[in-house]
């Protein structure tokens, strides 16, 4: 016998389950349907939880206008789901610091400031009174004569506006929001078959049983593309694992998020210090740390908090980005499915964009014109040209 519902969500990773939750407070029934026995721990989990800002009134581009869009929403959504669930998230308006080559520094504060997004620029001196621990470039006031960096070689912003969510402490929250607003999250229940009929999916097929529904909503990370290809669908979407070492202090080394390039320190509040993270999509599905990698990800934390090397790490993980051809997710219906619709893709960024995510894809499938335009986003598109982004994590 067939179960019925009125939106099916295939995948119950932090993309999933916000639309869930924000399609059941629509007043729709939702099920999702999840392979595991823990929605929400794989890439989800596993990502650092960067929250960069944003300024929805000033952002021009397609892509910038999904992240202010999102990002806008965070610090509300949070206490929403606080008050609901009495879990907390984590959210923390830390403020961060992005250390950038001069050709990055030429390039990258003119979209902040255009976007009117608040940042300086620290000297030396500043930034050893912000952040004393973080190993300054060569300067006056620099107290290592070992620094890697000549004072030439790096320039230092900081943003008042970045935060953070401690991402194990999110998806409990989303998990037990979306119990609440009656979400049945159906776990150990993979979908192996996708039956459609001309161009409507007709049910999916899990745990030898089928899931019939009026809407269906692809929400499986990096392993959406497999699931699209039953109804004839390809979308380039792939794995791109991330590799993460996680140090454990007694007290609190340093409260900004520090980004250079595509790497980052991360400050729990509690001691804890995440240092990201690897991007390899050479070894698709694999999950696992190298000894390499680790060591690189430690060399680099030594480099930039030299303090570090004597607190012990505590942990190792890696997840899998959904990776795509433009780094920017797919968002919206499937071109030839009438009922068929994917979110997924969000490479480095499902995390920051995941609030959006929920909210827009909760607009399209109740049929009312989504707050952004999707259009730039839609399955069937060219890749997005971006020459420099605002924010790489
Ligand atoms: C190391 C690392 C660091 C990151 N740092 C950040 C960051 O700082 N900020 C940020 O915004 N983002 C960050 N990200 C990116 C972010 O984590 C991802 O973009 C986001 O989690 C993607 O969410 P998702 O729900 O699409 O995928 P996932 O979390 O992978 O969820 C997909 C779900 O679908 C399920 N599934 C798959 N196939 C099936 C099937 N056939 N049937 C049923 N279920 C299925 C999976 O089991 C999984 O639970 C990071 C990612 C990594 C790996």
């Amino acid at each position: 016998m067939a179960t019925n519902t009125d939106i099916l969500i295939v995948g119950g990773g932090v993309i999933g389950l916000t639309s869930a939750y924000f399609l059941a407070r629509s007043g729709c029934s939702v099920i999702v349907l999840e392979q595991s026995a823990d929605p929400g721990r794989q890439a989800s989990w596993a990502g650092a939880g960067i929250i960069p800002p944003g300024n929805p009134e000033r952002v021009t581009s397609a892509t910038e206008k999904l992240r202010a869009f999102s990002v806008s929403e965070i610090p509300s959504f949070s206490e929403t789901l606080r008050e609901l669930t009495g879990i907390d998230n984590g959210y923390r308006r830390c403020g961060g610091i992005e250390i950038f080559t001069p050709e990055e520094a030429e390039i990258i504060p003119s979209i902040w400031r255009r976007e009117g997004i608040a940042f300086e620029e620290l000297n030396a001196c500043s930034l050893g009174d912000i952040e004393p621990e973080l190993m300054v470039p060569n300067g006056s006031c620099n107290r290592r004569s070992e620094s890697p960096v000549s004072e030439q070689s790096f320039r230092t912003f900081r943003l008042p506006g970045m935060g953070q969510i401690r991402n194990p402490w999110h998806i409990r929250a989303m998990i037990r929001a979306c119990e609440l607003v009656g979400v049945r999250i159906i776990r150990n229940h993979p979908v192996t078959d996708v039956v459609s009929d001309g161009d409507q999916i007709e049910h999916v097929r899990a745990a030898d049983r089928s899931w019939t529904a009026e809407k269906y909503l692809f929400t499986a990370g990096a392993w959406t593309n497999r699931l699209l290809q039953e109804v004839g669908h390809s979308l380039p979407i792939f794995p791109v694992r991330g590799q993460m070492v996680l140090f454990k202090s007694d007290t609190r080394l340093f409260s900004s998020v520090v980004i250079i390039g595509k790497r980052y320190l991360v400050p729990r509040e509690d001691g804890h210090v995440l240092v990201g993270s690897t991007e390899e999509p050479e070894v698709g599905f694999e999950l696992g740390n190298t000894e390499s990698e680790v060591e690189s990800l430690k060399t680099f934390a030594f480099e930039w908090f030299p303090t570090l090397q004597s607190t012990p790490i505590v942990k190792c993980w890696s997840g899998l980005r959904p990776g795509s051809q433009d780094g920017f997710p797919y968002l919206g219906q499937l071109p030839t499915v009438r009922n068929g619709y994917v979110a997924a893709g969000h490479f480095r960024a499902g995390l920051q964009l995941s609030v959006g995510t929920g909210i827009l894809m909760n607009e399209l499938l109740m049929g009312h014109i989504p707050s952004i335009d999707l259009s730039p986003f839609r399955p069937d598109r060219s890749p997005i040209a971006v020459q420099m982004m605002a924010f790489r994590s």
